[in-house]
């Protein structure tokens, strides 16, 4: 998985190379992957402004490799500053056997911050199987993604975070630009990523470093991870589009950066349209025309 080349020496020192990375050329060693990884990191925080002194960084930790490495990275590298305060925030969707919310908090103690869970049910009044039930697994991950993104939006708000940190990597950033461009949404290719009043901007660290990479330096931190696929996952329109980047990319290895470059580059060509984001009556979360987090739960539930 990893192209792990046996007997090849680091490129930048005499070690044994752990990893090669196919765009770049470069076999690294344990120390030498880290560090560029980290730089990664840390170059897209700067230039993206993502953190600024008096930030409450809520990192979204799922228990899995991307969360977990980004909480440990965020804990390593602005850990003793005392201007930045970071927590762990977990949301439990309520599917039997799936989410191990014992395994994220296991991860926030390790990384020493205080760890926060909330679930759908608490903050919605229904789970994603009791969604599925209802109304049939077609549509799952559309209700789970849009519920989601709702609950971790109003308890980071309600904790007082001024950042939530995602763990999505490069992978994740270019499949989502191809994905907008198979559906024919325009509008979300252009929109612009402007503060809105309500959202807890939401930052994305290693937005820059390819997935198999992320897990390789979760794998080297906390072992291994025993994670559980989602029992809708074969649902996802992304893992189709998974399977065909990945392929694709095989053979051209700048893609997903190509990809990730275009997405943002879209929205100042076609002049930053903005999102038309009001705040919600019923929820009190932001929202377009309609409030789709609350049509979803309405609908779920029979309303
Ligand atoms: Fe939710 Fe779909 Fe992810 Fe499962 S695969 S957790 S249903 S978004």
């Amino acid at each position: 998985m990893y192209d792990r080349v046996d007997a090849m020496q680091c490129s930048k020192c005499r070690r044994e190379a752990i990893i090669w990375q196919r765009y770049s050329g470069l076999h690294l060693c344990r120390e030498h992957f880290i560090a560029d990884l980290e730089a990664k990191a840390k170059r897209e925080i700067r230039q993206r402004r993502m953190i600024a002194s008096g930030d409450v960084i809520a990192v979204a930790l799922s228990g899995g490799k991307d969360s977990s490495a980004l909480l440990y990275f965020l804990t390593k590298t602005f850990g003793k500053r005392r201007d930045l305060s970071i927590i762990a925030l977990t949301v439990d969707e309520g599917i039997a056997g799936y989410r191990d919310t014992a395994a994220a908090r296991r991860i926030a103690e390790e990384c020493g911050v205080t760890w926060h869970c909330v679930s759908f049910e608490e903050i919605v009044g229904t789970t994603t199987d009791q969604i599925v039930q209802r109304l049939g697994d077609a549509l799952s991950c559309t209700y789970c993604g849009v519920i989601r993104r709702h609950c971790l939006n109003t308890a980071a708000r309600s904790l007082g975070a001024t950042r939530l940190a995602m763990g999505m990597n490069l992978d994740d950033e270019a499949q989502s630009v191809l994905m907008n461009a198979l559906r024919g949404d325009a509008e979300r290719m252009v929109r612009t990523s402007a503060p809105v009043p309500g959202v807890v901007p939401r930052i994305k660290p290693f937005a820059a470093v390819p997935e198999r990479e992320v897990a390789l330096y979760a794998i080297l931190r906390f072992g291994g991870f025993t994670e559980k696929g989602c029992p809708y996952a074969h649902n996802a329109l992304r893992a189709d589009v998974r399977t065909l980047l990945n392929d694709y990319a095989y053979r051209h290895p700048a893609t997903k950066y190509a990809l990730k470059n275009l997405g943002e580059h879209l929205p100042a060509i076609c002049g930053d349209t903005p999102s038309r984001l009001r705040v919600c009556p019923e929820c009190g979360e932001p929202c377009g025309d309609t409030c789709r987090s609350c049509s979803l739960v309405r609908e779920a539930r029979g309303e």
